[in-house]
């Protein structure tokens, strides 16, 4: 008999059709506030989290008092998996191991099946033994930096990454060495309306693709409050990180 993969506080949603993953099964985690729900405290961009608004929100809200299994992403005979579309790996702002190793023995039991998500703090996992050598190929790690210092960290450590810009044209939207820009995201950059866009994760694949590197996303911000809350947060995390180090 299959083993179950099942968690709190874990809503799994095999048959998603999300505008901007496409078919894949997809799964939501609470993020909670000021460092509660799945996502770490030191997340960058909580103020400005996507998974505060719209559809995402209402789906993050349900996965509360969610058991998800996984395994009904083998059952719908799913392929690819985008894991915690909204929350992260954490638990009362400590990497939630229990559930990491979770992920792991799913992706080992499933080598069919390729997941990826993006962590807010990479640091965490490498503390708590999840070192970038230890996760399998199919099961696909993103480091989200919020910072240069971040960015160096995950290249240094083995890990991929991801790092948000304004727009292409802000001072930190210029590629670095074996970076892409997320061809979605780009596209709603220039002024594409979301209708319009018909790339999708399923079929760029660029984020879980063989070939490592950083990915770039962009994020249109509606105003200048919501630009200065990001760059107030990010500043004060960088003299935190500057005091510990
Ligand atoms: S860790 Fe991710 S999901 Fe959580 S608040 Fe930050 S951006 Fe949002
Ligand atoms: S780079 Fe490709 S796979 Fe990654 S988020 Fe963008 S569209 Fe999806």
């Amino acid at each position: 008999m299959r083993r179950r993969f099942v968690y709190v506080n874990l809503l799994v949603a095999p048959l998603s059709e999300n505008r901007k993953i496409g078919g894949a099964a997809c799964t939501y985690r609470p993020i909670g506030e000021s460092g509660c729900g799945t996502c770490p405290s030191s997340c960058g961009i909580k103020d400005l989290c996507y998974a505060k608004m719209g559809v995402t929100r209402f789906t993050e809200i349900r996965s509360k008092d969610r058991m998800g299994d996984l395994e009904e992403i083998a059952r719908f005979n799913r392929t690819l998996v985008r894991h915690h579309v909204s929350g992260d790996c954490f638990k009362e702002d400590r990497l939630d191991s229990p559930y990491v190793a979770m992920l792991i023995r799913f992706h080992e039991a499933h080598p069919e099946i390729t997941g990826w998500l993006y962590t807010h703090n990479i640091r965490a996992w490498d503390e708590a033994g999840f070192t970038s050598d230890t996760i399998p190929d199919n099961l696909v790690v993103l480091a989200s930096c919020d910072d240069a210092q971040d960015v160096e960290y995950a290249k240094l450590h083995g890990w991929r990454y991801a790092r948000i810009v304004l727009s292409e044209s802000a001072p930190d939207g210029k590629l670095e060495e074996n970076e892409v820009y997320c061809p979605y995201d780009k596209q709603k950059d220039h002024g594409k309306l979301i209708d319009d866009i018909k790339v999708t994760c399923t079929r760029c694949r660029l984020c879980f693709g063989p070939h490592p590197f950083g990915i770039v996303f962009t994020m249109q911000f509606p105003g200048r409050f919501e630009q200065r809350a990001v760059q107030r947060t990010r500043a004060a995390r960088s003299i935190a990180l500057n005091v510990l180090a």
